[in-house]
């Protein structure tokens, strides 16, 4: 049998021995030779098809694909590779999303593998992407191995000669290996280290499809002048067939990557906050415990939803029922199938350590938890919903053609649940489409997936979301409803910052028990009382506690506490100021009297109620404001320093902490997001290019009083709140908000 294909029977034995899987992804930079590398790797590495006979229809396959021309896009794949003495390994290579932004969707694809080949362009070296993700690959525990590409350009673009691309070799490496003592956990800062001398380093050209570990060469005995000769003499094809590169990439990976087994034992603690046993039998990946898989990625496809996601524990198997963990829902699995280029194949099961493709589930969506029925109660997901992350910039969307409005719904109800992190609504004032996301870059590649799914837009220039809160204590205020028959007295109150810092870092969640969240609101600094009397936690931070006379609690049922809450929810949708959502309050109810008959007590009754006594009290303390703000991590050499903190302070940013590492700076400060692409225009320009710089959603916090007013008029103008006092086509991004 060639090394090309191999039998079902063979692959479902490897599937069931993780000790011969690995899981891993190729990152880089982009235009660093990602793509370039892997298609080397698909179309010369052994396919898995358990449905292909031979040689011929193997080859037949990949014409096709690259007819199509789908290899580039083909998202997951899986390989074997036979080591000497013949024993196969599985490689999954699970498609990490190139571009950085923090939407989450990198580290979520990060949680499905191990490790990592990071693509460094050997003439740019190690640039902002490439050090980004391997921040965020060491960040969850995944183990990196460096591949230097494009070595052909410094031999025939930059005509180095050896010493010069040795020594840029060495500054490749002794960067990469300094990230790895700033970022890597413990004893990793050190057993990780990437070095020349083994083959944790590989050297090539993806392009010309060679590439080799040191000893490999050595072993080869060949030198340098001989990869230059064989250029020189234009006989590339000879480097492709000595030292073929996807054997270099494969073999690397099997000898240096964690098998599923070693790499869940210290992966489990990071990517996972739930306790033992369940810990430990994701620890020991067992096939036999009760199934426990981890969704990262949704694609909806012609015939529906496919997910993609790992293993970590049981066995998942065709027809298996299934417990979602997030959408609380009890489903059936439909198929099974592993990934081969673009297409799939099915088996009926797979083994803990392997990445399943999942259809049959219509509701699956990406940061989804999937459980075996024994053991969804109580389930901690892999990823709750990141209850404090939100959207921080909107753009309006519009087809090119009015006509298209529909296809461009559709389109974008396909990308809502492909990334849940892209919020869309229609404007109810302006009847504009409104997109939402996590940052700049973030738009702009959602905006790049409308064009791929086959539709030309426009959008405008992102504008920062804002929400309102109030400013500090006000006095409790009664309202009546309309029809006279039911009274609320009530407080509402800013949210404490150390409880917000327990919602925003996950420890109180909805998902978790009322008696858990009282204990946290106790350490958050609720007194007894207050803790004691908590309701409802609603979006952004709003707590809704009850203080009333005890007998009086008590006539309130679930059901009537809940109706209550969904109104209150609903009223903080839309603050007094400008209707954005009201956000960090604490709404203590002191008394509250409801008429028993449902039909004098609608939500439209008791929505008039309480939003009137919620707005004054808003109104009396004084409305404020808020905005998002960003935490940028900004790393420059010591000399540039002075005029990054003199632009932080320019823009009106504080800085949290100066820190050395190694031979760079590294600078935390927070900074408005509205005030953010300027000041990063700005930062660029004042280093020469030599800063480099990540931003995060940091909080919400109020706008300067200076520049609140200028805000609301232009968001209300916006809006037509009020009469377009303005120029009518004002725009709050066109806005000079430094004044
Ligand atoms: P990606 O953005 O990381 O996926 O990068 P691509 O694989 O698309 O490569 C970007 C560009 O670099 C393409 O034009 C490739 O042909 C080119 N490229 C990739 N690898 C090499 C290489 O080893 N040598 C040279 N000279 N060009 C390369």
């Amino acid at each position: 049998m060639s090394r090309r294909q191999k039998s079902i029977q063979d692959i479902l034995e490897m599937m069931k021995k993780p000790q011969r899987i690995r899981n891993c992804g190729l990152v880089g930079h982009i235009d660093h030779g990602k793509t370039t590398l892997s298609d080397s790797l698909l179309s010369e590495a052994g396919l898995l098809s358990p449905e292909l006979a031979g040689e011929a229809r193997v080859l037949d396959y990949l014409e096709e694909e690259q007819r199509r021309g789908i290899t580039m896009k083909a998202a997951n794949i899986s390989l074997y590779y036979e080591k000497a003495l013949g024993e196969p390994f599985l490689i999954n290579l699970v498609d990490t999303p190139g571009h950085l932004d923090f939407t989450g969707k990198v580290t979520r694809a990060l949680r499905l593998i191990d490790g990592v080949v990071v693509i460094v362009d050997a003439v740019e070296e190690i640039i902002s992407q490439s050090e980004t993700v391997i921040r965020q690959a060491l960040a969850e525990g995944v183990k990196p191995l460096l591949f230097i590409n494009k070595f052909d350009r410094l031999i025939t673009e930059l005509k180095m000669d050896g010493a010069e691309i040795q020594s840029k070799f060495e500054r490749i490496i002794d960067r990469f290996n300094a990230l790895i003592r700033i970022y890597a956990d413990g004893s990793f800062k050190d057993e990780w280290q990437v070095k020349a001398s083994d083959e944790t380093v590989l050297f090539g050209s993806a392009l010309h499809r060679w590439g080799f570990s040191l000893p490999q060469f050595v072993n080869a005995s060949w030198k340098f002048q001989d990869i230059q000769k064989k250029y020189v003499d234009q006989e590339v094809k000879t480097l492709e067939t000595t030292f073929p590169v996807w054997e270099a990439v494969l073999r690397t990976i099997i000898t240096h990557l964690p098998d599923p087994i070693t790499a869940q034992k210290y992966r489990i603690a990071k990517i996972w906050a739930g306790e033992m046993p369940v810990a430990m039998m994701m620890a020991n990946c067992d096939p036999n415990g009760p199934l426990i898989l981890c969704c990262s990625q949704v694609r909806i496809e012609p015939h529906g939803v496919v997910g993609t996601g790992r293993i970590f524990a049981g066995t998942l198997s065709r027809g298996q029922k299934v417990y979602l963990v997030r959408d609380k829902k009890h489903e059936k699995i439909q198929q099974v199938s592993i990934f081969m280029g673009a297409r799939r194949d099915q088996v009926p099961d797979l083994p803990a350590g392997n990445i399943a493709a999942i259809t049959g589930l219509p509701n699956l969506r990406a940061g989804e938890t999937i459980v075996a029925e024994e053991i969804a109660d109580g389930f901690v997901p892999f990823e709750d919903v990141k209850y404090m992350s939100h959207p921080v910039l909107t753009v309006a969307v519009e087809p090119e053609m009015l006509r298209d409005l529909n296809k461009l719904h559709e389109i974008l109800k396909e990308i809502q649940i492909e990334d849940p992190n892209i919020l869309v609504r229609i404007s109810e004032d302006t009847g504009e489409v409104l997109m939402s996301g996590m940052g700049p870059l973030h738009l702009e590649v959602v905006e790049k997936q409308i064009l791929d799914k086959g539709l030309k837009v426009t959008t405008s220039k992102p504008i920062p979301i804002f929400m309102e809160s109030l400013r500090g204590v006000a006095s409790y205020q009664k309202s009546t409803s309309q029809n006279g028959k039911n009274s609320v007295k009530l407080l509402v109150l800013p949210l404490e910052h150390t409880v917000m810092d327990l919602i925003q870092n996950g420890t109180i969640t909805p998902r978790r028990s009322p008696t858990a969240i009282m204990k946290s609101l106790k350490e958050g600094g609720f007194s007894k009382e207050e803790a004691q009397g908590f309701w409802h936690l609603g979006p952004y931070g709003v707590i809704i506690i009850s203080r009333m006379d005890p007998e009086k609690e008590k006539l309130f049922s679930p059901e009537l506490k809940e109706q209550i809450s969904s109104v209150i929810d609903a009223i903080c949708m839309e603050g007094p100021l400008i209707k954005e959502q009201l956000r960090e309050l604490k709404i203590i109810i002191r008394d509250l009297n409801l008429t028993p008959a449902a039909e004098e007590r609608t939500d439209g009754e008791l929505t008039a109620m309480f939003q009137e006594s919620i707005f004054k009290c808003i109104l009396e303390s004084g409305p404020i404001l808020l905005e998002p703000i960003y935490k940028m991590t900004i790393e420059v050499p010591p000399t540039l320093l002075g005029p990054t903190t003199s632009q932080i302070a320019h823009f009106q940013g504080k800085v949290l902490q100066v820190e050395q590492r190694e031979q760079f700076l590294i600078v935390d400060a927070l900074i408005s997001v509205r005030k953010s692409f300027e000041f990063v225009d700005a930062l660029r320009g004042k280093t020469a290019g030599k800063a480099f710089w990540f931003n995060q959603f940091h909080s919400f916090q109020p706008v300067p009083d200076g520049e609140t007013k200028e805000i609301i008029d232009v968001v209300q103008i916006r809006k037509g709140l009020i009469r377009k006092r303005k120029s009518a086509d004002i725009d709050l991004a066109d806005i000079d908000f430094k004044n």
